[in-house]
């Protein structure tokens, strides 16, 4: 695999980042996951744009401008033959001595790589499990500060399942990469309001725009997974997911135990409008 780092295509063996890279040290770095598809990148504009404001929240600018960092995007596909995947982009601080302010000089590293992968096929569902988002309070800024998330998601493999809601005082935040809805037996969709309790998923905004377009109702608000496990449809959205129907909650089947018509509409319609408009 060829991959991006600080201006050079290499491969992946002789890709090097500085152990002073405060990525690294301090998990000061955001970052952004796009899909492939066609060999395209799906929801560009609003990736770039997110990336644009997490480094703006820690202080930190683009480290060259949008269309250039489209470019990259585009010779890694090229340089991979990636038809369909994902591509990971990794923005940090830079390598200094090791301190907890912020240095003056350091030339931001910059680190993209691809993940070929199907994400188009039919889905199953998957099964959750809730429990307490132990995350920091800015989960808004996409930062690489997993580890929260990271140990969720082995508890809810531990149990056999797939994936973990997050719940902080009572109410669903999102998943642990993912953003959280319902679908009421009156079949509004429910989901989260923006905030800086979750991330801004831009997959969310496109399918919330959609279904918007659709004349389904959407409701932006918190919920609790009592309310979930009563609801007639539950899904999540993230960039290589899109909208993926979830099956079970806490051991409650969701809509018999089978993905859901609203999830599997959402997911169609959002892998077509997402391929027409990939850049
Ligand atoms: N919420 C969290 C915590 C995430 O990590 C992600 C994506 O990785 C999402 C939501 C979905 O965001 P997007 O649709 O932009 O991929």
């Amino acid at each position: 695999r060829i991959v991006y780092v600080n201006g050079a295509y290499v491969p992946e063996e002789e890709a090097t980042v500085s152990v002073f890279d405060r990525g690294f040290l301090f998990a000061d770095a955001v970052y952004e996951v796009t899909a492939v598809l066609d060999g395209k990148i799906v929801d560009y504009p609003g990736h770039v744009a997110r990336l644009e404001r997490s480094l703006g929240e820690l202080q930190m600018g683009m480290p060259f401008s949008s269309d250039d960092l489209l470019e990259v995007h585009r010779e890694l596909v090229r340089r991979n033959s990636m038809d369909e995947g994902a591509i990971y982009l990794q923005v940090t601080r830079g390598a200094a001595d090791r301190d907890f302010a912020f240095p003056k000089h350091a030339e931001q590293t910059v680190v993209l790589f691809t993940q070929a992968k199907p994400l188009t096929g039919a889905k199953k569902g998957i099964r959750v499990i809730s429990l307490p988002d132990m995350r920091w309070g800015r989960r808004d800024i996409k930062t690489v500060q997993l580890l929260a998330p990271s140990m969720a998601k082995m508890a809810a493999k531990a149990e056999g399942k797939d994936d973990a809601w997050l719940v902080q005082n009572g109410f669903v935040t999102e998943g642990t990469s993912n953003n959280a809805y319902i679908v009421t037996r009156e079949g509004k969709i429910v989901t989260r309001n923006l905030s800086s309790s979750i991330l801004h998923g831009i997959t969310r905004a496109a399918v919330l725009k959609l279904a918007a377009e659709r004349g389904m109702e959407v409701e932006e608000r918190p919920f609790t997974i009592e309310e979930a496990q009563q609801a007639a449809e539950a899904f999540v959205t993230a960039a290589t997911t899109f909208v993926c129907p979830v099956i079970e909650i806490d051991g409650v089947a969701i809509s018999g135990g089978k993905p859901g018509p609203v999830a599997e509409r959402l997911n169609e319609l959002y892998i077509e409008t997402g391929r027409k408009s990939a850049l």
